[in-house]
């Protein structure tokens, strides 16, 4: 991952790689919030159903299930186009447009 990996992406590019790291981003947001918004649903269900002791369980399949979807869109996502650095969360943003890696422009 050295510096001999920067590359000069155009306009076009740039533009392109704003695009997936939003829609990305924004199903990243989409499926964590949904995860623990289908968690608090059930748990509003079951406590006023009062099988919140047999069915605790399931109120957590969609936070895991949330947590995984998440993590697997991010670890396969949230790279630079030029060296793949994993920027876990740290996406380029309008402040900070350059790969930390590789000191590509990713987005303009
Ligand atoms: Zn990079």
């Amino acid at each position: 991952m050295g510096p001999e990996k920067q590359q000069d992406f155009n306009q076009e590019q740039r533009a392109e790689f704003a695009r997936q790291f939003r829609r990305h981003q924004r199903f990243q947001i989409f499926i964590l919030v949904g995860g623990i918004l289908l968690y608090f649903v059930h748990m509003v269900y079951a406590l006023s159903a009062d099988i919140w002791d047999e069915s605790w369980g399931y109120g957590l399949l969609p936070l895991f299930g949330g947590a995984a979807m998440y993590w697997n869109s991010a670890a396969k996502y949230n790279r630079c186009p030029a060296c793949d650095h994993f920027f876990n969360r740290g996406l380029p943003t309008r402040t900070r447009k350059m790969c930390p890696a590789c000191g590509s422009q990713l987005i303009d």
